[in-house]
């Protein structure tokens, strides 16, 4: 059996992987990495065009980032800590167009302005409310709001045709919201790790298992998929960037902090015109608020896309359920994953969420019919011609042991590593590719922390990430500073 050994691997070539790998590259260019993917090219799951909605999720537009209480008050904290974290993404893609890693922006970002569009008295007072907090904060300057139906089909027009006058409506607008193609901004990124010494893509192999080995570092199990050919390697720091897949990986490494989690797998589709008359009509991501009993990441929206140079719109999306933890995966994924340490934290939520379950329920046995009336509350003039059903990714939201071993289900995104620091993964969807940048900033703190104070890899981040280490949150100046360099170089102005 072929053995070999790197510094790094990176199970998964999807948009964690590539960002993790392109930093790591950046901060020690002798780092010696193996990126393993079991698909024939990269990003093909969630990360692909199509796959996901491309929302360079910033927090302007989507209303589960800004949860109402009983009371009536509005919460943006976790608005602040997700645009916050967007904007280290811009920062750091910014520097790889500077430094010509990354080609011309609207290859994989495109402005396109975010929009929040609500009807009905309440949901307007609760929009007026949250904006009149948004737009105090820094982060938030230049928000736009208005109820004036004039303006709102100004902002969308095949939303307010066709739709009452004296409907109560309002929405804000964001104009420098985005459009981003993270399957092409992966690809673009491994494309140019390919280039580079000691870099190294496996695809169409599969990682089947990993063994902590007596020198501290991993024995990891590789398949290739076509001659069933299995080879060793041998990795200091391994990464689990498997999307749906890294659940059973982790339970393979066997480490203690795996125990307890589970996975709960939503699948989606979307409703994507690509007739370009009515796609010209539209340019913005507008997002709605969410059926009662919808996981937050089912916010309906209708979306202006640019994949591979071309518009088209995209709404949804509609959820989904299957037992698959990846959309080529396999429908033993998530019976496989059931064991005696996420047994009853798993039965739990399944007790416990009965409005998701209803939920999920109705949307599987929708109808078209139904889709398009869904989309009609939105687009009250959309035919059914112009309409196709797409399959989206796989999504697996994270169910976690609390202290009485029952379970939560999480909608956000988790990093899993082990004590020691030589393996980590990710778990979990949301807010997902927009925000890969900090996550992989917070998987090099837990695992390289020894490096980042002793081999100049703090300073190395600044000139990439010129806010890395301060709080964009509270330092409007800074804000300013950084904001201005990434519009510009993204293309990203009004
Ligand atoms: C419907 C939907 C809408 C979304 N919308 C947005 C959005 O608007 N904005 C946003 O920022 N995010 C969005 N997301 C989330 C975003 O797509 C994901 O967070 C992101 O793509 C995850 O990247 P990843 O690299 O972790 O996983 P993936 O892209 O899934 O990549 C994982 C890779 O690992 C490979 N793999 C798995 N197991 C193995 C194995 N054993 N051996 C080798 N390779 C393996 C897979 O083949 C895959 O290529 C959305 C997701 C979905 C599903």
């Amino acid at each position: 059996m072929t053995v070999k050994s790197v510094d790094v691997l990176l199970v998964g070539a999807g948009a964690m992987s590539s960002t993790l790998a392109m930093i790591l590259k950046q901060l020690d260019p002798n780092l010696k990495i193996c990126v393993v993917e079991r698909l024939k090219s990269v990003a093909k799951e969630s990360t692909d065009g199509w796959n996901n909605a491309g929302t360079g999720h910033a927090a302007y537009c989507e209303l589960n980032y800004t949860p109402e209480n009983d009371n009536g008050d509005v919460d943006i904290s976790k608005a602040l800590s997700i645009n916050a974290s967007f904007e280290l993404s811009l920062q750091f893609w910014t520097h790889l167009v500077k430094n010509q890693v990354l080609p011309t922006p609207s290859e994989f970002i495109n402005r396109t302005p975010h929009r929040s569009f609500v009807w009905g008295e309440k949901n307007v007072a609760f929009l007026r409310k949250r904006f009149e907090l948004m737009s105090a904060h820094h982060l938030f300057a230049g928000m736009e709001y208005s109820e004036n139906h004039e303006q709102l089909k100004e902002w969308m027009p095949l939303i307010m045709n066709g739709r009452d006058d004296k409907e109560p409506v309002a929405a804000t607008n964001m104009p420098r919201g985005s459009d981003v193609d993270f399957g092409s901004l992966a690809r673009y990124m491994m494309d140019h790790l390919q280039n580079q010494d000691d870099f190294e893509l496996l695809l169409n192999h599969n990682v089947e298992d990993l063994k902590k080995s007596s020198n501290d570092g991993w024995s990891v199990s590789v398949k290739d998929r076509d001659s069933g050919k299995e080879s060793r390697i041998k990795a200091k720091f391994v990464f689990l960037g498997a999307g749906g897949g890294a659940l059973p990986l982790l339970q393979k490494s066997g480490i203690p902090e795996s125990k307890g989690y589970g996975g709960f797998p939503v699948s989606g589709q979307w409703l994507v015109c690509e007739d370009a008359d009515v796609a010209e009509q539209h340019y913005a991501k507008v997002y709605g608020k969410a059926a009662i009993g919808a996981p937050p990441m089912s916010v309906p929206h209708l979306d202006t896309r640019v994949i591979n140079g071309k518009k088209a719109l995209l709404f949804g999306p509609f959820a989904g359920f299957t037992t698959k933890f990846l959309k080529k995966g396999s429908i033993m994924d998530l019976p496989a994953s059931i064991k005696g340490n996420n047994l009853k934290p798993i039965v739990s939520v399944g007790m416990n969420n009965m409005d998701l379950t209803r939920y999920l329920i109705s949307e599987v046995f929708q109808s078209n019919r139904s889709r398009m009336n869904s989309l009609r509350e939105y687009f009250p003039e959309a035919k059914d011609e112009n309409w196709s059903l797409a399959s989206a990714g796989q999504r697996v939201q994270i169910i976690k042991k609390d202290d009485e071993g029952r379970g939560t289900l999480e909608f956000g995104t988790e990093i899993v590593a082990s004590e020691d620091g030589t393996i980590a993964s990710l778990l979990g969807a949301s807010p997902g590719a927009s925000t890969a940048v900090q996550a992989m900033l917070d998987v090099i703190e837990i695992c390289f922390s020894d490096r980042l104070e002793t081999c100049g890899w703090k300073e190395k981040l600044k000139t990439m990430i010129p806010s890395y280490g301060e709080s964009l949150i509270d330092d409007a100046k800074l804000l300013q500073t950084v904001r201005k360099d990434t519009l510009q170089v993204l293309n990203l102005n009004a």
